[in-house]
């Protein structure tokens, strides 16, 4: 939880080792006139938002999608999670997926199709599917494309123009990040997630704290993380400013990887090069920031972005601790929040409890839920949603959604969901809610005067129980922490 250090220790006319710097070099094409720099994209994923536009450029100026072969779409922002029968009541959203079914099948573009096995929010379905590995360069039209960077690969979200850049040449221009590590050491409390570390990060490195850079996530909590954990960290990246976040391989990774059904034929020569596009362990970097967790509780935002967050056991901030901005910036999240400075954050009531997301929608998450929710009911209306049709397979293989059927909840079908709130799942009129996903601005769950308190799944599962903010700790004595 404490900022131990924050330096500066990049010294200019040093050779750098980061994995960043040989990923990055092994894909530069060559430099444009405009002086950007020309990156190959090893593997460009795609959903239905952002794509539409960008198959009509490629129409307009008769061009073909140069590596279809490198290219998967998948349909998840605008799919309701509870009749997905077609056509769709929602005829933006019906026309959004019919549109994507027309052009993965016309540019012969790999599809996870409803009921494949294969569908689910990007983030989750991909990487279950063993498409990104490290020294990949993955990009998608999408904010949270970072995720990825959990197997070591580098990967960013890209507009709708540059998804057209990368159909038609399989290749965008881009500007280097610097590299700043954050090394986290410590071990987590039972009931503290990785959801946990990525909003104290952004609590102590502010929302734009990461621009520029891409982070390194290090150090022996990291190490110590499963796959899912990871991901869940590097999703958060982006929240904090970082165009990209990453984790240098290991063999959590390639046990994760080996499994997977695009894992590499040859996967011991695979694992050769993937330890050799490590970070060195001398590399320099533009940035170093040590962050301990060992007395890290329990995460949940008050505001209107993720820095805006504290522990279940503190109260909301006296404006007072704020200047300038800062406190301008407060007092309208407090306004919009309908909170006080001062009052206790635990005990807030809620309306609405929302599991899912490409944050915390996967197999651990709803483990770590049921783990709280078995044999009690919800208070609230509480929505639990697979990150993918793989975990909602895998869920029902172990009874999780019994569990959470039993508790009261909502099992749903795999998707976006509440997130974006683009499907019909959202927020009506002021209500408020506790949400494992990873933006809390205003209006993001669907209703323009919605609240969202940001948490991991432990918390928004005790909070489902009491139907008010609830430190998850005290469900599981007894219990184990382990997420897998
Ligand atoms: S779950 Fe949310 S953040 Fe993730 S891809 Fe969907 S809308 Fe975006």
């Amino acid at each position: 939880m404490l900022l131990l250090s924050s330096r500066n220790i990049k010294g200019d006319n040093m050779s750098r080792g980061t994995l960043y710097d040989k990923v990055w070099e092994q894909h530069v094409v060559g430099i444009l006139p405009t002086g950007q720099i020309q990156i190959f994209v090893g593997r460009h994923l795609m959903h239905e938002v952002t794509s539409p536009q960008a198959f009509e450029m490629l129409r307009e100026r008769k061009l073909d999608v140069k590596h279809p072969e490198l290219t998967t779409a998948v349909t998840d922002h605008v799919i309701p999670t509870k009749d997905a029968a077609r056509p769709f009541k929602d005829d933006q959203a019906e026309t959004m997926m019919a549109q994507l079914e027309t052009n993965v099948k016309e540019f012969n573009i790999p599809y996870c199709d409803v009921g494949s096995g294969k569908q689910g929010v990007c983030h989750v379905t991909y990487p279950e599917q063993g498409l990104l590995w490290p020294g990949s360069l993955a990009v998608c039209g999408d904010s949270h494309t970072c995720t990825y960077g959990a197997f070591g690969a580098l990967a960013f979200g890209i507009g709708t123009t540059q998804v057209s850049h990368v159909l038609a040449t399989q290749t965008m221009a881009m500007d280097k990040l610097k590299v700043r590590q954050i090394k986290v050491t410590g071990k987590l409390q039972i009931g503290v997630t990785a959801k946990d570390v990525a909003l104290n990060i952004i609590r102590l490195l502010g929302v734009q704290g990461g621009v520029g850079y891409a982070y390194e996530f290090a150090g022996e909590t990291i190490e110590n993380m499963s796959m899912e954990e990871r991901m869940t960290l590097c999703n958060m990246a982006v929240e904090g400013g970082a165009r990209s976040g990453y984790i240098n391989p290991d063999k959590t990774t390639y046990n994760y990887l080996k499994k997977t059904p695009n894992a590499p034929k040859d996967f011991e020569k695979a694992v050769e090069y993937w330890d050799s596009i490590k970070s060195d362990w001398d590399a320099e970097f533009d940035d170093v920031v040590e962050i301990n967790v060992d007395e890290l509780e329990p995460m949940v935002t008050w505001g209107v972005n993720p820095e805006q967050g504290i522990t279940v056991s503190e109260k909301v901030p006296a404006l007072e601790l704020f200047e300038g901005k800062e406190k301008d910036e407060a007092i309208d999240a407090l306004n919009y929040m309908g909170l006080v400075e001062g009052q206790d954050i635990i005990g807030q009531k809620v309306d609405v409890v929302f599991i899912g997301s490409c944050t915390n929608g996967r197999i651990s998450d709803f483990i770590a839920a049921a783990k709280i929710l078995k044999g009690k009911k919800v208070a609230v209306r509480t929505l639990i949603v697979p990150g993918s049709e793989k975990v909602d397979e895998k869920s029902k293989e172990l009874g999780l959604d019994k569990v959470f059927i039993e508790a009261g909840a909502e099992w749903r079908l795999p998707g976006c969901s509440m997130c974006l709130a683009m499907n019909p799942d959202k927020l009506i009129g002021d209500q408020r809610s506790a949400s494992t996903s990873n933006r809390n601005f205003k209006g993001r769950q669907g209703s323009p005067t919605g609240r969202t308190h940001l948490m991991s799944p432990y918390t928004a599962a005790a909070t489902a129980i009491e139907g008010k903010i609830a430190d998850p700790r005290k469900y599981l004595e007894n219990k184990s922490g382990d997420l897998e």
